[in-house]
């Protein structure tokens, strides 16, 4: 049988914890990286007015808030 001194015990188990934290933490930040890019696909600038806004998914003529100017994807991709 394996003896263990209680400090190790300790030890091993707060490295566990402490690893497992850190996993997680890595995987929200990788998540969240996700979760931004996507929305930056839907942010557009306007060419006429600089104002950012983001897309209306589905529909291929976008319209500005701010100066009202109807944009097409092509508008929208030229700019990037
Ligand atoms: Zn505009």
């Amino acid at each position: 049988m394996i003896k263990i001194d209680f400090s190790i015990a300790l030890a091993i188990a707060l490295s566990l914890m402490l690893g497992t934290l850190f996993f997680l933490w890595i995987g929200e930040g990788r998540a969240k990286e996700e979760r931004e890019g996507k929305r930056a696909e839907h942010l557009h600038q306007c060419p006429f007015c600089t104002y950012l806004f983001f897309d209306t998914p589905g529909e291929e003529v976008q319209h500005c808030p701010r100066c009202h100017s109807l944009l097409t994807r092509d508008d929208l991709k030229e700019k990037k």
